[in-house]
Order: C-alpha cells, then sequence, then structure tokens
C-alpha cells in the first residue's frame, strides 16, 4: 500500500485526505500550525493520522507522494527535503482529478476568477447539468469526487494549485487577464508568474478550448512565443472575431466554432461594469460549447448573484450610492470599478501597498474623482499619486471615518465606491472583514439619516 503525506489542513488538504482515506492509501496529514476544530473532526472520523504544530521529517519524507496546500511556499524547509529526496509534490486538484472521469473547466486569472467562476457554475445548474464548483471555491475537489457524483466540475485555479499540477488535463480553459501580482512567491520575476498561469492549457488538445482575453498585452505576447495545442476562443472588449466573443456598446455577440450564432443585451447583466462583460463572455461560451440554449443562458445571467464585496451595491442614502468593492485588492480591479461608473466618484481607497503603480488610473481618476479618501495606516503613496491632481484628498485612519468623509463630500447623484487598490491586513482581519465593516458604517447612516426625517 503506498503512503500519501498530505500537507497543510484545510478545506484542500483535508479533502485529499478523506480521498487518499477512501481509496486505500495509508494517509499522514501534518500541518505546521494549528487544525481547525471543524478539519480535525473530519480527520478523526475518518480515522486518519495527523500532526499540528510542526512537521515530523521522518513521517514526512516517507511519503511515496506528497499532496501539498496552496499557501505552503515552495521555499519551506520541508518541501526543500522533498524535492532533495525526489518525492513528488503534488496539488490537491491534481489527486482529485485522478478519480473522475468528469469534465472540467479551469478558470485562472490574475482577476476576475470567482465571479467567472461562481458564474459559469450557475448558468450550467439552472440549465440543468449535473455539475459541481470546486478549487478556490466552496469544498474542495478531492472531496466530491469520492462520492464522483457529478458529469462537470467548474474549478477556479490559482497558480498555487497550478504549480502543482502535471497530468490533470481541463476541457475548457478559461485564463481572464495576467497582471503581476504574488510574485513573492515567484523569486519575483513575471515570467515565472505568467508560466505558472499558462500551465492551466498543459495537456490539452484539439478536442479542447482555451477562452482568453483578446486585449490582455501579457497573455497576447505569451501566446505569440508558444504553440497552441488547443483550439483558441477569444472574448473582446474592442474588434470583433470569427469565433468566440465580442462586446459592443449593447450586446454581447457569440460565435461558436460548430458556426452557432447568437447575442445577448448587456441589461440582461446583473453584474455591472466592462470587465465583467468579459467574465460573462467566458461563461456564456462555456454553458455554450457543453450545450446549453441561448435561452437558457440569458436566464441565468438574468437570475446570477455575484459574491459579495464585488461592486456591491450597498444602499442609496439622500441620492448617493454606496458601493462596496473591497475584492478591489489592486489597482487593475479598481481601473475596473472607476470605469463601470459614469457618475462622480468619491473614492475610498489605501491599505497595505503592494507597490502599486498608480499611473494606471491616473487619467480616470482625473477624469471620475471629485474627492479621495485615503484609509490606512500608510496614506502616503496616494498622496504621492495624487496631491495636487485630485480637487480634494483627506486622511482617515478607520473605515467608520471613512464612510463619514465619503457621505459629507458625496452630494446628490454621486457615488461613494469602496475600491481600495490594497490589501487589508493593515486595519482588517481580511478583504471581506473590510467590506462588512464598510457596510455595517453604511447602514448607521442609513439609521441616521432615517432618524433626521
Ligand atoms: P479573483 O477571484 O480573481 O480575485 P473576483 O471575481 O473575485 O476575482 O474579482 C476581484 C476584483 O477584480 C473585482 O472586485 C473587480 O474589481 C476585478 N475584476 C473582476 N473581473 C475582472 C476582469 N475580468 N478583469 C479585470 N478585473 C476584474
Amino acid at each position: 500500500m503506498s503512503k500519501i503525506v498530505v500537507l497543510g489542513a484545510a478545506e484542500s488538504g483535508v479533502g485529499a485526505a478523506l480521498l487518499a482515506k477512501a481509496k486505500g492509501f495509508e494517509v499522514f496529514v501534518s500541518d505546521a500550525a494549528h487544525i481547525s476544530d471543524r478539519y480535525k473532526q473530519d480527520l478523526i472520523d475518518a480515522r486518519i493520522a495527523f500532526e499540528e504544530g510542526g512537521h515530523d521529517f521522518d513521517a514526512i519524507l516517507s511519503a511515496d507522494e506528497v499532496v501539498k496546500s496552496p499557501g505552503i511556499p515552495e521555499k519551506a524547509p520541508i518541501i526543500k527535503a522533498l524535492h532533495e529526496k525526489n518525492i513528488p509534490v503534488i496539488s490537491e486538484l491534481e489527486f482529485g482529478a485522478r478519480f473522475t472521469k468528469a469534465k472540467f473547466v479551469a478558470i485562472t486569472g490574475s482577476n476576475g476568477k470567482t465571479t467567472t467562476t461562481l458564474l459559469t457554475y450557475h448558468l450550467l445548474r439552472m440549465a440543468g447539468l449535473n455539475v459541481g464548483l470546486a478549487g478556490n471555491v466552496g469544498q474542495s475537489l478531492a472531496r466530491q469526487v469520492i462520492e464522483d457524483k457529478f458529469e462537470y466540475y467548474v474549478l477556479e485555479v490559482s497558480s498555487f494549485q497550478l504549480d502543482g499540477m502535471y497530468q490533470f488535463k481541463a476541457d475548457i480553459a478559461i485564463l481572464t487577464n495576467i497582471t503581476p501580482d504574488h510574485l513573492d512567491r515567484y523569486e519575483y520575476k513575471f515570467q515565472n508568474y505568467i508560466n505558472s498561469k499558462f500551465r492551466v492549457l498543459q495537456n490539452m488538445d484539439k478536442s479542447g478550448y482555451f477562452i482568453t482575453y483578446q486585449q490582455d498585452e501579457v497573455v497576447q505576447n505569451e501566446l505569440a512565443n508558444r504553440t497552441l495545442q488547443t483550439n483558441l476562443l477569444p472574448i473582446s472588449l474592442a474588434e470583433k472575431v470569427e469565433t468566440g466573443a465580442y462586446s459592443d456598446h449593447d450586446q454581447l455577440h457569440f460565435m461558436l466554432p460548430n458556426g452557432q450564432r447568437f447575442y445577448v443585451a448587456h441589461t440582461s447583466l446583473t453584474i455591472n461594469g466592462k470587465h465583467n462583460y468579459l467574465n460573462a463572455m467566458g461563461a456564456t461560451l462555456v454553458a455554450a460549447l457543453w450545450g446549453v440554449s441561448p435561452e437558457k443562458i440569458e436566464e441565468g445571467l438574468k437570475t446570477f448573484q455575484n459574491a459579495p464585496h464585488r461592486l456591491e451595491e450597498v444602499a442609496t442614502i439622500n441620492g448617493v450610492r454606496f458601493v462596496n468593492d473591497s475584492k478591489a485588492t489592486n489597482v487593475d480591479s479598481v481601473k475596473y470599478a472607476l470605469d463601470s461608473f459614469k457618475q462622480p466618484v468619491v473614492l475610498i481607497a489605501g491599505g497595505v501597498d503592494k507597490g502599486n503603480d498608480y499611473s494606471l488610473i491616473e487619467n480616470l481618476v482625473l477624469e471620475k474623482v471629485k474627492a479621495l479618501v485615503c484609509m490606512g495606516k500608510d496614506n502616503e503613496p496616494l498622496h504621492k499619486a495624487f496631491d495636487g491632481k485630485v480637487t480634494k484628498i483627506v486622511d482617515t485612519y478607520s473605515i467608520a471615518d471613512a464612510v463619514r468623509e465619503a457621505a459629507h463630500l458625496a452630494e446628490n447623484g454621486d457615488v461613494v465606491l469602496l475600491s481600495p487598490a490594497c490589501a487589508s491586513f493593515d486595519l482588517f482581519r481580511n478583504y471581506e472583514d473590510r467590506g462588512d465593516q464598510f457596510k455595517l458604517q453604511v447602514k448607521h447612516l442609513d439609521d441616521e439619516s432615517l432618524h433626521s426625517l
């Protein structure tokens, strides 16, 4: 019997351990930190041996194969030791995929993964396909293939998962875009990160489809240097394409490889902004390739509810719209967010700066932002970029002050947008916490304004 060691005991690791056990492997789980009660219980119930708070190198180095959770970096000593002994280290998606014959759409990119994944899943499920959702969202793939009841899976795939994938083969891959991200895990070499994202295409052949954004320079430059083994379906916000999809000023147009053509009005979408046209085009192409009718697709688009914190409408108070885009943790996301509004914007931004290049949004800020509310422990980078350029810049150091200031600066017809361009770890636990606190403060304002009527 061969031995599988699982490193990291959160959703993907525990899923992999449960699957390995169900398939008859000897299993050992090791986590350098504390394992949460819920996952510990899963391991105990399945009689899986585990340790926490450190790694027993001997126990781990006796593995035949290791499943590594995406959060563990390559440079961790235990991973180095495994590589030295030539013990294969794979990711949970690689492991899970071995035990199912289901079809996969694998969705990756720097931005837009979750939205595209959830929308694709929604379109397929609403149309009655027997489909599961896995990867970075919801339950791990490994846990779900124990019962193996789905015929299709929609997978949100991070670059860290891709780094441990070798035999995995997607039937359809979506690469939404590539902008520099997570470079600390890629020796600060952008090309390494690009290579990682392109692993989503590995093993694909002429039976598959690769959906990607036609105007993404990084993706297109990389494609120019590669020979693509599968069928390309571009999605475009500019010129028309022969097969694939493009957006004109009020419709999304679809041209399938089998000659099928249809269009959907922008007004059928429940998600705003040009970036969401791209996400909708990607999701729709997958649904159409897997046989969902245009009518069903349109119905699905009209009923989709995105996950919170992504251009989420919170409230309209005294004619001012409050929008929560806390998930916008980089400048590119803020660009799309600003671009999606016609009204003047009071922008709340700031947090932990990851070396942001604000010149990317300078023109949009000049055009749309009437006031900038900086919110963070270090507001210096925002001042450097925008002092003297935006009519008004104010500093705040808490979400309560930021919302209050923004409400004060906004007038009837304006938008107050939380789209920070930064990580949240200075004042918040994570981006969800930041978005939730924003919504809470907006609710307080709303209650106060009702009282003052
Ligand atoms: P991810 O899962 O890749 O982080 P999300 O779907 O959660 O992506 O969206 C995160 C943020 O990225 C959103 O708030 C939005 O501002 C921006 N975004 C979403 N889709 C795209 C896209 N296709 N291109 C660029 N930015 C996008």
